[in-house]
């Protein structure tokens, strides 16, 4: 099981390259929570005690994983790769927690995907490093307790509020992933392109930035795209020109918007100005209520193109702006 989780994670990079970053300084941007991160590692180990279990949360693609690999690595540990929909029964958490060893890291993706009764085996699990099995049934049923290891879990969630209060408080680290900017993109583009064999010029790799929706899943995506045409025209160099002209060739827009984020702009605009609820925007777009407040909300909020009220949602100033309609004023809302 956990070996068949650890290959849908590496998915993306299989086919070649592996692009994901092998050490801190190749991890750009989210700052504050390398810095924090770097101090716990290191007062853990001079504690000579595992890592306190960490919470990461954020939208898909922010490097949530690749911090985890990062940590075992620092901490020398080995990890375990798992997700919560993977988890479908107590027993199988049961079998994951007694097969790590002291020191372990169990990465658990979806966390708020696991099940209630999943979810208790995991409580006494980490605040004792104890599993609790109940052996049999009615009177006759047993506890009985086993040890773990000290082990450190790590979860990530694209929504904490997901998640459920017993389970986030057991957390001792809570991080919230923040969207990237164009520079620490053009970065993380350029390091990768060099591991592709290829340089990227600088208006490059800004300009393929721009496109990303401020996450680095999508800008590495792009780039192999990118990549593809810059082969068949036998450059050794990602320039700007052949950027623009790939992507616009694949449909990305200028703005950094995909599809997705369009048709959910253009529907909101269409309601001009009156809020629109999750469920009707959901059968709108034929798309399900989690991946709109998963993936694709969290995008436009940040950046101010939609904002929440308690009726639902509307297309902001700037949204208008940029369809260049007119703003509605507040009688029509
Ligand atoms: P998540 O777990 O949050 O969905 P991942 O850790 O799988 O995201 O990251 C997606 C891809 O983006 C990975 O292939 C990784 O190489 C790259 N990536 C993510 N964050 C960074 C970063 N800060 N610097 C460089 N590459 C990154």
């Amino acid at each position: 099981r956990l070996v068949e989780v650890e290959q849908i994670s590496f998915e993306e990079d299989k086919s070649e390259v592996n692009l994901r970053p092998s050490s801190w300084d190749d991890y750009i941007g989210q700052e504050k929570i390398k810095k924090n991160l770097k101090v716990f590692i290191e007062a853990s180990k001079k504690r000579e005690e595992a890592l306190d279990h960490i919470l990461f949360y954020g939208p898909p693609g922010l490097g949530k994983t690749t911090l985890s690999y990062l940590i075992s690595s620092e901490m020398n540990s080995n990890i375990k790769i798992t997700a919560g929909p993977m988890i479908e029964k107590s027993g199988d958490l049961a079998a994951i927690l007694t097969n790590l060893e002291e020191g372990d890291i169990l990465f658990i993706d979806e966390i708020h995907r696991l099940s209630p009764a999943v979810e208790e085996i995991l409580y006494p699990a980490m605040e004792d490093y104890r599993l609790d099995i109940i052996i049999g049934s009615g009177p006759a049923a047993q506890t009985v307790k086993i040890d773990l290891p000290r082990f450190t879990l790590i979860g990530a969630t694209t929504r904490a509020g997901m998640l459920s209060n017993p389970l986030r408080e057991r957390f001792g680290m809570h991080f919230r992933m923040q969207f990237y900017d164009h520079e620490e993109l053009a970065k993380i583009i350029q390091k990768a392109s060099l591991k592709l064999n290829k340089t990227c010029e600088d208006d490059a790799a800004l300009e393929i930035s721009r496109r990303s929706r401020g996450t680095p899943r999508v800008a590495l995506r792009l780039l192999r795209r990118v990549r593809d045409f810059a082969e068949v025209e036998n450059e050794d160099t990602i320039i700007k020109q052949r950027c623009k002209y790939a992507l616009d060739e694949l449909g990305v827009n200028d703005s950094g918007f995909d599809e997705m984020d369009i048709n959910l702009l253009e529907l909101l605009v269409s309601n001009k100005g009156k809020p629109m609820g999750l469920s009707t925007i959901a059968a709108a777009l034929s798309e399900d209520e989690g991946t709109i407040e998963d993936a694709i909300e969290p995008y436009l909020l940040a950046n101010g193109f939609i904002e929440r009220t308690a009726r639902g949602r509307v297309a902001s100033v700037k949204t208008y702006e940029m369809f260049r309609l007119n703003y509605p004023q507040s009688e029509e809302k």
